[in-house]
């Protein structure tokens, strides 16, 4: 260690931006909340490479003064803060005066801004953050700022970037949840050159939720407060405190697999609040299956002393000073839209039973109407090929995977009696179960099987998860996935971050037996889908995928590859609540034998619990 000094300017300015800008995305939030706060109406935002090459943001604002313009560089510069007491009521976006510093320092940067009493414009460039170079031009009124070579002086933080897929991604995220909290404001996102998103800012919000959501799903938006005859639905108003929610939920037959879909404003600041996030999924409770969350748009607004927004530097946490108060009106607004359009689908009950009571869903494809989760016609002693579950009528799918059935044709083993070795305990991943006997369905949703030293609770969902798991990844191994044809392909729209997912994906989908297409703007042509999975709703399958690939980051190939495969499992999979004949249990139990790893479901969950007959005896008392 050595002596006690000063940071140099350089090093204290790089260690303040990293606090500030952590990847191209968090430029394009900075600029584009100055363009905000600037008044501008226009705002064109240009990436190269994710925005790892260059991020460019253009608006038509009141510009900066030639003599402010070095100073608007420096840290803790700012013009929309003046004294403490401002601090207690922050009317725009940026207050902290860092953004412009912090980009400067780690970048190379050029400004070209003109207010609108000048005559010309001035261009400023930056390197590090040191000025070197200052000239007089010809502009338009209103900044451009080009930043290039994001990090390009910090090597720690550009090995931290995701792919450029990923950056892009969370740029195209940032720009439409922008655009949606400014309607007004016409906003232009270009990839490469390449409109990848535009908005008119004429200020039609419904106009913005088409393009953001996609038209069917933005049309069926169900709208938060309006406020009805009873006035019921006004504005939470206690002592001194209004809050007023506004925005957009989907009808609860729209949901998706994460929280993404869940945005938040709060005063015209998008923000990340886990509680206001649970208060959203809270008023959608008994509408939603388990494990499905909304979609939801909601801008609350509270007079400005009530929320701190000076919790983190890239002011994206708030604070509320009532934050129950807030939670409240959040999820009795976002419950009361819900109510208004759909009273009859609340599910009632919850808990244990609340599954086995729901509805089934079921699709209708062409004239063929298929009970999702129909069961295959088998007779008693018939076998049922649980790998290629989905086998209808005329056994069309029967081994759609391609691969023999373990025990097709092998006589049912029988525990075998007398003496046994004692065995260790069975949950040690990899190692085989032994034979088992079925003794019966349970809740139907566990099987109880009896093994050489013990029973077997089996969690059927679980178990064909890992039996098909199994298959599916065999035979992509082998490129023998067969995929069926839809003898209508179906649409599915998706928001333009997710488009540039899954397009991103779509190779790897064909490997896995999809033929998914581009077909117009944010929206993708299903072709076919893997034949084991055919009888299930092909959109719904596909925008779970997508909603797979959005969660966690960096995808490499292989762990995409996973994620669509354990989704496409999970889908097609028995479910719980399915009563299943002794043929189908007896080839399920068979299947999970033959299993390499039949201990756990893809996701890790166990697929069985175990009773020793020895545990059974010290439970009654036997020892
Ligand atoms: P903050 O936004 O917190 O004030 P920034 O570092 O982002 O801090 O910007 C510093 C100052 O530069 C702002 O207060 C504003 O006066 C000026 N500024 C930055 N961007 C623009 C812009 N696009 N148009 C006009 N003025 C701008
Ligand atoms: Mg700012």
């Amino acid at each position: 260690m050595g002596m006690i000094h000063l940071l140099s300017e350089q090093l204290a300015s790089q260690i303040a931006a990293g606090e500030v800008i952590e990847r191209p995305a968090s430029v394009v939030k900075e600029l584009v909340e100055n363009a905000l706060d600037a008044g501008a109406t226009s705002i064109h935002v240009d990436v190269r490479q994710g925005g790892r090459e260059s991020i460019q943001v253009a608006d038509n604002g009141r510009g900066i003064p030639a003599e402010q313009a070095e100073l608007a560089f420096r840290r803790h510069a700012t013009s929309k803060l003046e004294t403490a007491a401002d601090l207690a009521a922050i009317y725009t976006l940026g207050f902290r005066g860092e953004a412009l510093a912090a980009i400067a320092a780690v970048s190379q940067l050029t400004m070209i801004t003109r207010p609108v009493e000048a005559t010309a414009g001035l261009r400023l460039v930056l390197e590090a953050g040191e000025v070197v170079s200052r000239e007089g031009v010809g502009a338009p009124v209103g900044t451009v700022m080009a930043v290039d070579k994001l990090f390009y002086n910090m090597p720690a933080r550009l090995k931290f970037l995701k792919t450029i897929a990923t950056e892009k991604r969370l740029i195209d995220e940032l720009v439409t949840k922008y655009a949606l909290a400014y309607p007004q404001v016409g906003f232009r996102l270009t990839h490469n050159g390449r409109v990848t998103f535009q908005t008119s800012g004429n200020g039609a919000l419904r106009g913005v939720l088409g393009q953001v959501y996609g038209a069917q799903l933005g049309r069926s938006l169900l709208e938060i407060g309006a406020v009805d005859e009873d006035g019921e639905g006004a504005d939470e108003a206690v002592g001194e405190t209004a809050v007023a929610v506004r925005g957009f939920v989907a009808p609860p037959g729209e949901h998706r697999a994460n929280r993404q879909q869940i945005t938040l404003f709060v005063n015209g600041r998008w923000v990340k609040d886990k509680s206001l996030t649970y208060a959203v999924i809270q008023a959608y409770h008994t509408f939603l299956p388990v494990g499905r969350y909304p979609i939801a748009l909601i801008f609350i607004e509270l007079p400005a002393d009530e929320v701190d927004v000076n919790v983190h530097p890239t002011k994206t946490e708030v604070r509320f000073r009532e934050p129950r108060r807030v939670f409240g009106a959040v999820q009795k607004r976002v419950r009361a839209a819900i109510l208004a359009e759909a009273p009859v689908r609340d599910l009632g009950s919850t808990g244990m039973f609340a599954q086995l009571t729901q509805p089934r869903p079921s699709w209708r494809r062409g004239e063929n109407v298929q009970e999702a989760f129909e069961l295959p016609e088998a007779g008693e002693n018939q076998r049922v090929d649980w790998g290629g579950w989905g086998t209808n009528a005329d056994g069309a799918l029967q081994g759609a995977l391609g691969l023999p059935a373990a025990h097709q044709n092998a006589p049912l083993p029988m525990p075998q009696a007398g003496e046994l070795a004692p065995r260790p305990r069975l949950d040690l991943a990899g190692e085989k179960l032994p034979i088992m006997r079925v003794v019966g369905q349970i809740g139907a949703s566990y099987i109880i099987t009896e093994g050489p030293e013990g029973l077997f609770l089996v969690d059927q969902h679980a178990a064909h998860e890992r039996i098909m798991y199994e298959k599916y990844l065999a035979a992509h191994g082998q490129k023998r996935v067969v995929s069926q044809t839809l003898v209508a392909g179906t649409a599915v729209q998706l928001t333009p971050d997710q488009a540039g997912l899954l397009e991103e994906n779509l190779p790897t989908l064909a490997a896995l037996g999809f033929d998914v297409e581009p077909f117009g703007p944010q929206t993708f042509m299903i072709r076919a889908v893997p034949a084991f999975i055919a009888t299930q709703d092909p959109t719904r399958l596909v925008a779970d995928v997508v909603a797979d690939l959005e969660r966690g980051d960096a995808p490499t190939r292989q762990k995409v590859e996973d994620k669509i495969i354990r989704r496409v499992c999970k889908t097609a999979s028995i479910k719980q609540g399915q009563v299943l004949s002794r043929a189908e249990m007896d080839a399920l139990i068979q299947q999970l034998e033959a299993c390499q790893n039949p201990h756990t479901c893809p996701h890790g969950r166990p697929t069985l619990i175990y009773l020793s007959v020895s545990q059974l005896a010290k439970e009654f008392g036997r020892t």
